[in-house]
């Protein structure tokens, strides 16, 4: 087996799926699988939580929905990107939920699905202060109008994307809310499958009487903010082994760059995953192991497939030991926000990086 594998815990899994049904019964958690479900691979976090009773998944390209397709994923699957001119022929005939953000796009995605002798469901995507994908408020009302007049087409649902959901009072929060809000209110009724809220939104309960709601992050068990009330277990573990353990005498020095010279005669292990692999250079002499349920320290630049690490101070340390980059071991553990913050970035980059660049292995 390889040195470097990725644990996924699918009970932790279903366990946070049920945190977010139990914490608004009134909205129904779609969640979010996208890529390769930040890494814990899609299709087994969607077969689980089918199995658990999901009543639907999202993910962002066509491709992701059609790939759970072919692997028995039978729910309703919303593609929050919809579907590019490339692939709308394709996309029609997987029963997709496609999201629509266009009028040029609604208009071939009707022919598609005419030719297909189907009626697609879409979700219009509303820009409410992302700047990104989707029709600005004011353009809503005729895009909606025009929608109505392509018979291929039924709209079935509207969203937005809240750009700052960890501050319920800033301006622009209130406003995307508010603006949200006239447009939902003002939706046919037939256009009912209402969502808002990501997991930092959920938390906040931003608009918490819609019916959907859309948690990615916290559906693997880590708060989009370093303070959370959420009940959230981490579902995944990198563990790699200690290809190398060798002593070396004070004053040596480690790595590119030599940004380390040893302050003492030590023993230092080679784990064989670097920067090419997930383990970003940023995280250089900021990030920690675990082995034998002690912390130890990484010593010097992170290589492009080998990290070094301070085992001085674990005596009975042996090579080919186990040692965890994330996750828990004992009572020691390494957060996705320590790494995140040693590379001055979000816990989301640490799982997707890390999360499809090595195999993984599935638990429960
Ligand atoms: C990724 C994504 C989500 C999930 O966000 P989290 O912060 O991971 O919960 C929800 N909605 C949209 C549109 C997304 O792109």
């Amino acid at each position: 087996m390889r040195p470097t594998e990725i644990i996924v815990d699918l009970d932790a899994i279903r366990h946070n799926f049920n945190a977010f049904k139990n914490l608004n019964p009134a909205s129904i958690p779609v969640p979010v699988v996208k890529s390769d479900a930040y890494g814990h691979g899609a299709i087994q976090v969607a077969t689980a939580l089918q199995a658990q009773g999901a009543q639907a998944l999202a993910v962002f390209r066509v491709e992701e929905a059609i790939q759970l397709r072919n692997a028995n994923v039978t729910v309703p699957i919303w593609v929050l990107l919809g579907a590019l001119d490339y692939e709308i022929d394709d996309a029609v005939n997987y029963d997709l939920t496609l999201a629509c953000w266009s009028l040029d796009n609604a208009g071939k995605l009707n022919d598609a699905a005419k030719k297909a002798r189907i009626v697609q469901p879409i979700h219009l995507k509303i820009d409410t202060g992302m700047g990104r994908l989707g029709f600005l408020p004011n353009q809503v009302r005729d895009a909606i109008a025009e929608i109505n007049s392509f018979s291929s087409l039924r709209l079935c649902g509207a969203f937005t994307h809240i750009a700052k959901a960890d501050e319920p009072c800033h301006p622009v929060t209130a406003n995307q809310v508010e603006q949200f809000r006239i447009i939902a209110n003002d939706l046919p009724a037939s256009c009912n499958q209402i969502h808002l809220a990501a997991t930092s939104a959920i938390e906040r309960r931003l608009m918490d009487a819609l019916p959907y709601n859309r948690p990615g992050i916290g559906i693997y068990g880590i708060a989009p903010e370093k303070e959370s009330n959420l009940d959230l277990i981490p579902a995944m573990t990198v563990k790699s082994r200690l290809i190398s353990l060798k002593d070396i005498p004070k004053g040596h020095t480690i790595s590119y760059n030599c940004t380390v010279t040893l302050q003492r005669d030590s023993k230092i292990a080679v784990v064989p995953i670097g920067y090419s692999t997930g383990l970003q250079r940023a995280f250089t002499n900021k990030m920690k192991g675990i082995v034998r349920g002690k912390i130890v320290n990484n010593l010097g630049t992170v290589c492009m497939d080998m990290t070094m690490f301070d085992l001085t101070d674990v005596p009975d340390a042996a090579q080919d030991d186990e040692i965890i980059l994330l996750g828990k071991q004992g009572n020691a553990e390494i957060t996705a926000w320590e790494l995140a913050s040693a590379a001055n970035t979000i816990p989301y980059e640490i799982l997707c990086n890390l999360g499809q660049a090595h195999p993984r292995t599935y638990l429960n």
